[in-house]
């Protein structure tokens, strides 16, 4: 089973991913994660990513292709995997449909996480990250049980440098103009699946497992 998430900044991408691999046992795919890991190790690619995210603008797709096309051709992808946050272009949508080809598979759904930026900027400015573990929390919404400690590992939780309120407008307005236009190109291939992300965190998740339990 071959997922991608869509859906604004702040729409809840990695939350339901997080849940949904714990049921499906397939990879998830990051690709902000990916550039946030090498942006903290300090590697080549986190050096060039930065230039990018700490603008809130999207990374240029020759890079950001290259990460994903080794990252799919891992064992541990061959059974399925769970994209969040990649494709964000046409361009990626288009290299990652060729990757796929030659690798004899293809996407079986896209979730399209459905949330009125009325709400993105109150989740982005309130989403805290565990340190250690990556995990995902909201100071109001989905707070965890100890102030600043991840419920899963004891980890401490930081605030992301590009959620901020100044930072969310340029990411927002990467979204619209090369983002968005991707729902109409799945949506003309018939995989296409909205969901109202704006429901409760597991009401959300339930409607996207009964999608993914259709499609077994
Ligand atoms: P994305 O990966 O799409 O950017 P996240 O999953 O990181 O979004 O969610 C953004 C923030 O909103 C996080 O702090 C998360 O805890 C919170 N959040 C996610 N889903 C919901 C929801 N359905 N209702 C309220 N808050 C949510
Ligand atoms: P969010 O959870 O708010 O949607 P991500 O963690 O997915 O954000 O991405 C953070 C940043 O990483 C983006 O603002 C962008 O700079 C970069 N990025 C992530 N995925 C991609 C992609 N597919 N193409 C280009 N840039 C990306
Ligand atoms: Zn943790």
């Amino acid at each position: 089973m071959n997922i991608i998430f869509m859906g604004p900044p702040g729409a809840g991408k990695g939350t339901q991913a997080e849940r949904i691999v714990s049921e499906f046992h397939i990879p998830h795919i990051s690709t902000g994660d990916a550039f946030r890991a090498a942006m903290k190790e300090g590697t080549p690619l986190g050096v060039e990513a930065k230039k990018f995210v700490d603008q809130g603008l999207l990374v240029p797709d020759e890079i950001t292709v290259g990460i994903v096309r080794e990252r799919l051709h891992q064992a541990d992808c061959a059974q399925g995997f769970m994209l969040d946050g990649f494709p964000r272009t046409i361009s990626q949508a288009e290299s990652l449909d060729a990757i796929l080809e030659s690798m004899g598979t293809k996407i079986d759904a896209v979730i399209d996480l459905q949330v009125d930026r009325s709400f993105l900027l109150a989740r982005l400015t309130g989403r805290r990250i565990c340190k250690s573990c990556g995990s995902t929390y909201h100071v109001v919404f989905n707070p965890p049980a100890k102030e600043n400690v991840c419920d899963k590992c004891g980890g401490e939780l930081y605030q992301r440098s590009d959620d901020t309120e100044e930072k969310v407008g340029t990411r927002l307005d990467e979204y619209i103009n090369k983002t968005a236009p991707l729902l109409d190109y799945y949506d003309r291939q018939g995989i296409l699946r909205k969901v109202n992300g704006e429901q409760e965190i597991n009401t959300v998740t339930a409607e996207i497992n009964s999608i993914l339990r259709g499609l077994k």
